[in-house]
């Protein structure tokens, strides 16, 4: 298949990715969770603007909306049933534009970069694949027998919404490519995370007089360290080449009642990033031994610990189709095919319950997502876009009888 394909070198043609991204920044889509004012937020314009550039490429396409005005697009090509298909997904969101020092739905093209919020995250992957995905080539990509589907998710940004609604509902193929700016590197790993919250109880009393009460804050400045040393421990004998240790940002804190009493009830808001071998019932049970400790110690009286969001981790092995088929679209570029894992989260892992293979790959560097002068390299998205075309011309070919995918 490799030999066939290496055989076949599609003429380069200009992507016109710059244009599409120009149209797509001018659409407001900021999260709705975000401060914005509303006439900027929400992703039905996005979606709307989607599945029009999508029937045009020659796609059958859906939009689901489970919540008011949080629109899911899902558009279709090739056979249902059995046959070998590849799911392309993206976040049809951004973060707020608030903090902006440019302005953010009017593109400044400059300097050779295309300035704008969603520039990078993630418009420009999807402007991208735009500029890949031709009729012609989803004729072709159908003619081959093979199902393609691209997915514009909603709520990437606060919790994966629009990821999490489909997947739960079953959507999934053989392959799931998500959208995120890697430098075009393909990313088979990255970091999960668990937001709790844990609540410190204690006695209150006549603030002249603190050993007569038990401070929940007092107890707040010891359980700090222990769970600094708690996530260093989780680290070791894990060395993950891929991706650096676990993490904790403590990222709130609040309680107290009065300068002149003591405080009977502090909390704080904790933000773990796990490795993908750290499971968060591990973490949640050593959380709970070490505030055991603290009540023991007689440093607090009770405590309690709510999980505000667990997000999981990807964990594809980088043995697999999909990562070769990457590779060889880099390789065909005279691009590096670099791979491995990364620090963040992404609608990943969602897809990866409902699909054999999920990556994530796209132009644009993190460095420059929901910064305030968000910008894409003009050349890296055209090369993302080029990177695309190859990667999808190899799912041109026949499909195999033993169902192998691009
Ligand atoms: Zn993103």
């Amino acid at each position: 298949m490799l030999r066939r394909w290496s055989g076949h070198r599609p003429e380069k043609t200009s992507m016109n990715c710059t244009d599409l991204l120009v149209r797509l920044i001018a659409v407001p889509s900021v999260n709705p969770e975000e401060p914005d004012p509303r006439e900027w937020t929400g992703e039905a314009r996005m979606a709307e603007l989607m599945e029009a550039l999508l029937r045009e490429r020659g796609f059958e396409v859906a939009r689901e909306e489970d919540a008011p005005g949080r629109p899911n697009v899902i558009a279709r090509s090739g056979p249902r049933g059995d046959g070998p298909s590849l799911l392309i997904e993206a976040h049809m969101d951004t973060v707020s534009v608030v903090n902006m020092k440019i302005p953010p739905f009017e593109a400044r093209v400059a300097d050779g970069r295309i300035y704008g919020r969603g520039a990078c995250d993630v418009k420009g992957s999807l402007a991208a694949l735009l500029a890949a995905l031709d009729r012609d080539l989803v004729a072709r990509f159908r003619e081959a027998g093979r199902q393609l589907v691209v997915v514009c998710a909603c709520g990437e940004e606060k919790g994966n919404l629009g990821a999490r609604q489909l997947t739960e509902r079953g959507l999934g193929a053989d392959q799931a490519l998500i959208l995120e700016p890697t430098d075009l590197r393909i990313i088979h790993r990255h970091k999960g995370a668990l937001w709790c919250r844990v609540r410190l109880e204690g006695r209150s009393g006549h603030g002249s007089a603190p050993a007569r009460g038990v401070s929940a804050i007092r107890a707040l400045a010891e359980l700090i360290p222990l769970v600094e040393a708690r996530v260093l421990q989780w680290g070791e004998g894990g060395a993950d080449p891929d991706l650096s240790g676990p993490s904790v940002n403590f990222g709130r804190v609040e309680g107290g009642i009065s300068v002149n009493i003591i405080p009977d009830r502090a909390e704080l808001d904790l933000d773990i990033r796990l490795t993908p071998e750290l499971s968060p019932a591990r973490v949640r049970d050593d959380l709970a031994g070490e505030l055991q400790e603290l009540v023991e110690r007689a440093s607090i009286t009770g405590f309690s610990i709510e999980t505000i969001q667990e997000i999981e981790p990807l964990a594809t092995p980088r043995d697999t189709g999909l990562v070769r088929s990457l590779t060889r679209a880099l390789e065909s570029e005279g691009l590096p095919a670099r791979s491995g894992g990364v620090d963040w989260c992404s609608d990943a892992p969602w897809f990866a319950r409902t699909c054999g293979e999920t990556v994530v790959f796209g132009p644009g560097s993190i460095r420059q997502a929901h910064t305030e002068d968000e910008f894409i390299e003009a050349a890296e998205l055209e090369k993302g876009g080029r990177v695309l075309r190859r990667f999808l011309e190899q799912g041109c070919e026949p499909a195999t009888p033993s169902g192998g995918t691009p």
